[in-house]
């Protein structure tokens, strides 16, 4: 009989601690709500561009961008490559 209500408080506690961590998880998601979009870059692979200045690959949300008059958008490894490639 013991062992019957021993079982019982474990699986009670169980389902309590379950619940008590998933409205953690809802809080910590509202409260850091930057961590959310980290995981979906995680999930959705980063496109790479190519630096016209030295030719390096990168992710593009690593890139520096320069957006030209037209709508071209340039993009480049650092701010160097980008100030040498405007001296060309
Ligand atoms: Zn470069």
């Amino acid at each position: 009989m013991f062992k019957l209500l021993f079982f019982l408080f474990l699986l009670f506690l169980f389902v309590t601690l379950y619940s008590f961590k998933k409205r953690v998880d809802n809080i910590l998601d509202t409260l850091f709500p930057k961590k959310n979009k980290r995981r979906g870059n995680k999930n959705s692979p980063d496109v790479l561009v190519k630096c016209l200045n030295c030719g390096v690959y990168l992710p593009k949300s690593d890139a520096v961008k320069k957006i030209k008059l037209n709508g071209e958008v340039l993009y480049f490894c650092s701010k160097q490559c980008k100030e040498e490639y405007s001296k060309k």
